[in-house]
C-alpha cells in the first residue's frame, strides 16, 4: 500500500515517555483525573495536536480533541489518558499517540480528509481516582455520565463534581460532552496480555470485549478461642472461604474463554488466635458470551451457597455486571485487509481487559486494535511496547483511515 505514508516508532515511544513523567507520585507514574498533573499532560498533548495540524478543543467533561478540516459525520479515534497507581507509560496514550502520528502523517501527506478525523484523549477511564466513575471521559462523550456519580467521591474526600470544578471544567455543562454526529470510532491499545507476543502476531483484531461481573460472598461461621476450640467443634469462615476458593478456577474452566479471580479478602475478626468468624470475598469473573458470563455468576453463586449445607451462613450480592461488547465486524475486516497489505500478521481475539471502546460499541460501529507488550506486562512500570510494533499499528490505522475518510467522500 503505497498510500500509507511511514510512520517514526521512536517518534511515538519518544513523546510517550515524556508524558510518562508527568505524575501525581515522585516515585512512580500515576496520572489521576483532575489533578495539575493531568492538566500538564493534557496541555502538552494539545500543543502536539497543534504541531500535527489538529484544531484543539476540550469538552465539559475534560475530554480533549483535534479536529482535521472535512465535513460531516465524524470519525473518532481515540483512548484515555488517566492511569492506575503505579502505571507503565504505554496503557492508554499509546492509543493517542498512534493516532496522532497516523493522523499527523495523514495531513502531511494529503491535506485536510473529505470527511472529518478526531482524536480524543479522555479523561477518567481507569476509575483509579473515583472508582465507580470508570469510563467517565467515553461516558460522557455518549450521554451516558450519571450525574449521581459526580457525588462520589475520592479518597481524600473530594467529589467528582468539586475535583472537575476545580480542573476548570464544569458538572453543569456535562449534558454538551454528548456527541450525535459520530459515525464510528477507532481505538489503539496495547495488549496487555501475553498472547501476540507468545504466538508471534504482529497485531490483534478485537471481535469482542469480555462482559464483566463482580460477587461480593459473605461467609458467617464462628469467631472462637484458637487454644481452646477442638479442630471438629469449630465453623472457621475462612476454611470455609477456602473451599469455595478452590472450587473457582474448575467453574471458569468450564466455559470458553472465562475467568474468575478472587483477588479481595477480608477476615474477622482478624486476629492470628481467633477462629474466622466472617469472611468477605469479592470475585470478579468475566466472559465474552453473554450466557456464559450469566450462568458462570450463577454457578459461582450456587458453590457459596452449597457452604450452607456445612453449617455456614452465606450472602451473595452482586456489586458490578458490563455485558460483553461486540466489535464492528467491517471495521474488523478493514482493518485486517489494512495489516495485510502492509504486511502485517494479525489474529483475531477477544479482549479480557476493558476498554473506552466497548461504551462506544454500543452505539457506533467501532474496533480496537491491538499491539504487542512486552511479556503481556501492563499497570506496572515495566510494561513496553517496541518502536516498530507502536508504529505498525499506526500506519495500520493510518491506512484504515485513508480511504474512510480520505479516498471516500
Ligand atoms: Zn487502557
Amino acid at each position: 500500500m503505497d498510500c500509507v505514508p511511514s510512520i517514526d516508532g521512536a517518534w511515538i515511544q519518544r513523546r510517550l515517555e515524556e508524558l510518562a513523567h508527568i505524575s501525581a507520585l515522585t516515585d512512580r507514574l500515576w496520572r489521576p483525573s483532575y489533578t495539575p498533573q493531568e492538566e500538564q499532560a493534557r496541555c502538552l498533548l494539545e500543543s502536539w495536536f497543534v504541531q500535527a495540524g489538529l484544531s484543539p478543543r476540550r469538552d465539559a467533561a475534560g475530554n480533549l480533541y483535534g479536529r482535521t478540516g472535512g465535513t460531516g459525520r465524524v470519525t473518532l479515534v481515540g483512548s484515555h489518558m488517566d492511569t492506575v497507581k503505579g502505571a507503565g507509560a504505554y496503557d492508554g496514550t499509546a492509543g493517542i499517540l498512534c493516532g496522532l502520528a497516523a493522523l499527523q502523517a495523514l495531513l502531511a501527506q494529503y491535506g485536510p480528509p473529505h470527511t472529518p478525523v478526531e482524536l480524543v484523549s479522555m479523561v477518567e477511564e481507569e476509575g483509579s481516582r473515583f472508582s465507580d466513575a470508570s469510563f467517565w471521559g467515553s461516558r460522557s462523550i455518549l450521554g451516558q455520565a450519571d450525574p449521581a456519580l459526580l457525588s462520589c467521591r475520592d479518597e481524600e474526600g473530594i467529589t467528582l463534581a468539586r475535583a472537575m470544578t476545580d480542573a476548570g471544567y464544569s458538572p453543569s455543562r456535562l449534558p454538551e460532552a454528548r456527541r450525535d454526529d459520530l459515525a464510528r470510532y477507532f481505538e489503539v491499545h496495547i495488549e496487555q496480555g501475553p498472547i501476540l507476543e507468545h504466538r508471534g502476531v504482529q497485531l490483534g483484531i478485537v471481535d469482542t470485549i469480555t462482559g464483566l461481573g463482580t460477587l461480593e460472598a459473605e461467609i458467617t461461621g464462628r469467631a472462637d478461642h484458637a487454644g481452646t476450640t477442638p479442630m471438629d467443634l469449630r465453623l472457621d469462615a475462612l476454611q470455609g472461604a477456602a473451599r469455595l476458593i478452590l472450587q473457582l478456577p474448575d467453574l471458569a474452566r468450564s466455559f470458553r474463554n472465562a475467568t474468575v479471580t478472587a483477588g479481595s479478602f477480608q477476615v474477622f475478626p482478624g486476629s492470628a488466635n481467633v477462629v474466622p468468624g466472617r469472611v468477605s470475598i469479592l470475585v470478579d469473573y468475566r466472559a465474552p458470551d453473554p450466557r456464559d458470563l450469566e450462568q458462570l455468576g450463577r454457578k459461582i453463586r450456587q458453590a457459596a451457597h452449597s457452604l450452607e449445607t456445612e453449617g455456614f451462613g452465606v450472602v451473595t450480592q452482586p456489586r458490578m455486571s458490563v455485558p460483553p461488547a461486540r466489535l464492528d465486524k467491517a471495521l474488523g475486516h478493514l482493518l485486517e485487509q489494512c495489516a495485510q497489505e502492509l504486511g502485517c500478521s494479525s489474529m483475531h481475539m477477544i479482549s479480557g481487559a476493558g476498554h473506552d471502546c466497548q461504551l462506544f460499541a454500543g452505539q457506533v460501529p467501532s474496533a480496537l486494535l491491538f499491539l504487542p507488550c512486552r511479556g503481556g506486562r501492563s499497570h506496572c512500570p515495566e510494561e513496553y511496547a517496541a518502536p516498530e510494533d507502536l508504529a505498525r499499528a499506526a500506519r495500520v490505522l493510518a491506512a484504515a483511515l485513508y480511504r474512510l475518510a480520505w479516498q471516500h467522500p
